[in-house]
């Protein structure tokens, strides 16, 4: 009966504690091919070890919800990140320092087999000066008689070395309870999770489109006065501004500002860091430059927000360039790459006259607001049942799917579990999307549906 679903999609209390209470982030880093992923790997499970891991492709995501011993924790991995980096060395390096700044401690692995290297030493000079707790994992210790390998580890200063191998799961479980005994006693100051009463936003977008301008542009017209803010551990690399007579913080505006993408290996960090950034967000302006064709990079910017499930506001800048021609070209891209966004307000500006800047407040509350939204089990029920009425699911093979009963399972955004007396076509899930978009809204943030089969 509907307590029974109720209960099954999670409903009630516990639904809106948004998962797992994660007692920090902890970070796995090392040089290539020591064994980072098979860690990572080892520790999440085989389950996104098999979907992740595919040769040649590089894992977008940043952090991973992980869970050892009844702990919850956030894991950042670095293994997907070398890829096709050049310059290695220093790669390696600034890899290690965005996993690092993100996380509350660090799991340094090191090769067991190989002994020391120039690398190793760079990522440990670095991690001593983040400050943060380190356990050194000397992995490829296979068996007992290679154990003795492990005491050469010593001489990096970071305490005692711990032989693993992560492929076989020898000494990992050890190495968990030291790693994440320090994790819990370590200051809490990862990226990840710092705590705050701020709304928190990710300015996005290719190189040039004009992030930093817009920054610029925003934090000039009405600069914050309150530097402190309760509750709130402020990383260094974002920043308060006040826009509509809020407070907002701004996500890692260091990376805006520091324009990444004139370095080396660039526009692979530009990319990881904007992801970074979005999983710190609750919203994202994505930009767009009105003055250039919208290009693949544009577009995939934006994917990585939605696919976040992040509120978004889309932001048309360099307004002033706009001509007749781009006008057009703009338009028709509008009517064919974003029918995926089409929910999102869009707001045409000027970040370097400021022009209509004045707009994002309000596009951007109303897409928050649309993120935290809930609706109540029984409205949503009395219109689905009106909606299924009207427009029942298309006849499949004799037989014609029907909806039960749905609920609202979470919120951030907001997320949908309907039952249904069968498999819901992709056509179908649209309309009901759109649907309910029509009646209660949603503006700016992205809707996630979920459809369980019942008899
Ligand atoms: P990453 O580049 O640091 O992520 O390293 P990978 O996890 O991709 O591993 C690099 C190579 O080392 C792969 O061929 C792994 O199979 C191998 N490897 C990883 N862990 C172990 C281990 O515990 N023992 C042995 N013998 N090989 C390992
Ligand atoms: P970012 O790489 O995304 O941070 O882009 P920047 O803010 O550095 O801007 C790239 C270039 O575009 C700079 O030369 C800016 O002056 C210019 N720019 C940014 N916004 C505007 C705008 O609204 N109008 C015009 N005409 N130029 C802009």
């Amino acid at each position: 009966d509907d307590e029974e679903l109720i209960e099954e999609a999670g409903e009630g209390e516990a639904a809106y504690d948004d998962g797992p209470k994660p007692v920090g982030v902890l970070a796995v880093v090392g040089r290539p091919n020591v064994g980072k992923s098979t860690l990572v790997n080892r520790i999440l499970g085989r389950r996104a070890a098999v979907v992740e891991d595919t040769p040649g492709v590089t894992r977008d995501r940043v952090s991973y919800d992980a869970e050892w011993a009844g702990t919850d924790f956030k894991l950042v991995d670095t293994g997907g990140w070398e890829a096709d980096v050049e310059g290695i060395d220093s790669a390696i390096a600034s890899q290690a320092e965005i996993a690092v700044h993100l996380a509350d401690a660090v799991i340094l692995v090191v090769d067991g087999t190989v002994g020391l290297t120039a690398s190793d030493s760079r990522i440990v000079s670095m991690l001593r000066s983040s400050g943060k707790p380190v356990t050194v994992a000397v992995n490829k210790i296979d068996t007992a008689e290679q154990e003795y390998i492990t005491a050469e580890f010593w001489k990096l200063g970071l305490g005692e070395p711990m032989g693993i191998s992560a492929m076989h799961g020898r000494g990992v479980g050890d190495l968990l309870d030291v790693a994440l005994d320090k994790l819990r006693s370590a200051e809490k100051t990862s990226g990840l999770l710092a705590p705050s009463s701020l709304r928190r936003v990710a300015l996005i977008g290719r190189p040039n489109v004009g992030k930093s301008s817009l920054l610029n542009q925003l934090a000039h017209e009405e600069r914050s006065v309150v530097d402190d803010y309760a509750g709130t551990t402020r990383d260094p690399v974002d920043e308060v501004v006040r826009l509509g007579g809020q407070d907002w913080l701004f996500i890692d505006t260091a990376g805006i500002k520091r324009r990444l993408h004139k370095l080396s290996g660039a526009e692979y960090y530009s990319s990881l860091r904007t992801q970074a950034a979005i999983e710190r967000a609750e919203l994202a302006l994505v930009l767009f430059d009105v003055s250039q064709p919208i290009s693949d990079q544009d577009l995939k910017v934006m994917s990585q927000a939605v696919d976040a499930g992040r509120a978004i506001v889309l932001v048309f800048n360099k307004w002033d360039l706009q001509d007749e021609f781009s006008r057009k070209r703009l338009e028709r891209l509008w009517e064919t790459e974003f029918t995926r966004v089409r929910w999102a307000q869009r707001v045409n500006l000027s970040a370097k006259t400021g022009w209509h800047t004045n707009r994002l407040p309000e596009a951007m509350e109303t897409a928050l607001a649309s993120w935290d939204k809930r609706i109540s089990t029984g409205k949503l029920n009395s219109f689905l049942g009106q909606l299924q009425s009207a427009h029942p699911h298309p006849l499949r093979g004799g037989k014609q799917p029907r909806i039960l009963f749905a609920t609202q399972a979470g919120t951030r955004p907001p997320r949908f579990v309907i039952f249904a007396t069968g498999f819901l076509d992709h056509g179908y899930r649209r309309f009901i999307e759109r649907s309910l978009r029509e009646e209660f809204g949603f503006e700016g943030s992205p809707i996630q549906i979920s459809v369980k089969v019942r008899e």
